[in-house]
């Protein structure tokens, strides 16, 4: 992803100042940046970081890319 991109949470920030960071292993300083990371996670297809910030006794063994899925946005219902 390009440095400058604006990252995938929404927050409006680039996302090497938003959630890449927390994705390199920097501490989620509160919960809701923890849930954006997650979320652009998601939506960046990483994984690796998906599985590593579930909580093992609920984590899959893996997870199955699907192509057909989109990440359009967080939103707060
Ligand atoms: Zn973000």
């Amino acid at each position: 992803m390009a440095k400058q991109a604006l990252c995938p949470c929404g927050r409006g920030l680039p996302y090497a100042e938003c959630c890449g960071p927390v994705h390199q292993g920097a501490p989620a300083s509160s919960a809701e940046v923890l849930m954006r990371s997650r979320y652009s996670a998601f939506a960046l297809d990483d994984d690796d970081y998906v599985l590593r910030t579930w909580h093992p006794q609920t984590r899959p063994p893996a997870i199955e890319p699907d192509s057909g899925l989109r990440w359009v946005g967080l939103a707060n219902i």
